[in-house]
């Protein structure tokens, strides 16, 4: 740690219970006038009930965001907003939803706030994802960053525990990249450790009783943490095999990291050290291990075999995977990532 680069990105930060009512004092925080709410089909009601504390600030309500943010939603929703007048967006919602938000803001430059409801973390970073044509593409700009999150725990208890499961893998796996990631700093270290424990301890809690709000709090919090270090540091070989693999075969986002991460985990562990204080978090012998032992505990997928891949597909992803090349602690080729992949495919325990 003797030299390190750290980038703080600007945003403000609300974490309060019932912060959802205070929606309007962040639209005028920002100097707005007119926010419109944006939503899934699935969670029409919560941007119904924002629009609603919005009262004269609202703009209305569109609840068209959809997964892996197609362009032709993005373009629709763009006139929507022109049309409503909006001079802002409220996202509130997954990965999803928010991916909508921040494709507006890349194209119109107008600012969101959002109100995240999983783990993904997106809320905190200034990357987008897009797909057009079926290819999704990644691209990072400080444009699509939110200007305000409001993490309100009450939009988080109808989280179904599977969908918490996952999500939380998938916030864990954004800290455990971001450990050992280029541009690992001592701030975003921090934020992992903590972070993971906090997911780790509050996870199992969760799925026993999805209402717990004490646990539910404790995953936000480590989710928030999770968000801000991707946001900071970056990411490596597990992001990466995700992306390829949920773009190849249409896999679920955070079903995939979930499945992934143990095994990636595995094949890093030995040559990034940075990852042995998970250990003890995870009360395991090995990293790769103890986060598929979670993976078990809380019920969510270890196979990419459970969750939809095919199995003549593991050739093509150990392709596409290793087609453009990209920094991991520890180098690799196509049989290593064939591997990896059949490892994860199978689902056995990695480090065994
Ligand atoms: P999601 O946003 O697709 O949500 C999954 C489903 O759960 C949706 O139908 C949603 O409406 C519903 N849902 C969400 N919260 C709910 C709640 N509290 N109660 C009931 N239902 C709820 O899933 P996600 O995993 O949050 O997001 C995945 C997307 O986010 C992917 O496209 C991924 O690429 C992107 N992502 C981006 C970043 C980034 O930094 N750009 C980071 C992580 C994920």
């Amino acid at each position: 740690m003797d030299h390190f680069t750290y980038t703080a990105l600007p945003l403000r930060v609300r974490f309060e219970r019932g912060g959802r009512t205070k929606v309007g004092d962040e639209v005028e925080h920002l100097g707005r006038k007119r926010a419109l709410v944006l939503s899934t089909p699935e969670q029409q009601h919560h941007a119904e009930e924002l629009s609603d504390a919005l009262g004269g600030r609202s703009a209305g309500v569109l609840a068209t965001a959809t997964m892996h943010t197609p362009v032709d939603v993005t373009e629709a929703a763009l006139s929507a907003v022109r049309e409503a007048g909006a001079d802002c967006t409220v996202a509130v919602g997954g990965g999803s939803t928010i991916g909508l938000a921040k494709a507006i803001a890349l194209r119109d430059d107008i600012p969101q706030i959002a109100v995240p409801t999983t783990y993904a973390g997106s809320e905190m970073t200034t990357i987008l994802g897009q797909t057009e044509n079926g290819v999704k593409t990644t691209l990072k700009d400080l444009r699509v960053l939110p200007a305000s999150v409001i993490y309100d725990v009450d939009y988080t208890l109808s989280l179904p525990p599977a969908i918490s499961a996952t999500s939380g893998m998938n916030a864990i796996a954004h800290a455990i990249e971001a450990l050992y990631a280029q541009e690992k700093n001592p701030i975003s270290r921090l934020q992992c450790l903590e972070a993971i424990g906090a997911l780790a301890g509050a996870l199992p809690v969760i799925v026993d009783d999805p209402g717990d709000v004490r646990a539910r709090q404790e995953a936000q919090y480590g989710a928030f943490l999770c968000g801000m270090a991707l946001g900071s540091a970056g990411m490596a070989l597990h992001h990466k095999l995700c992306h390829t693999l949920g773009g190849a075969f249409n896999l679920p986002h955070a079903d995939t990291h979930t499945v992934v991460l143990p095994h990636a985990t595995g094949f890093n562990e030995a040559a990034a050290p940075e990852l042995a204080a998970i250990k003890d978090i995870l009360s395991s012998n090995s990293v790769g291990g103890g986060l598929w032992d979670l993976a078990k505990q809380i019920g969510a997928p270890t196979s990419l075999a459970d969750i939809g891949m095919p199995a003549d597909g593991i050739d093509r992803a150990a392709d596409l995977a290793t087609q453009n090349p990209y920094w991991n602690p520890r180098p690799f080729d196509r049989a290593d990532i064939h591997a990896l992949i059949s490892q994860a495919y199978a689902g056995r325990r990695p480090n065994d």
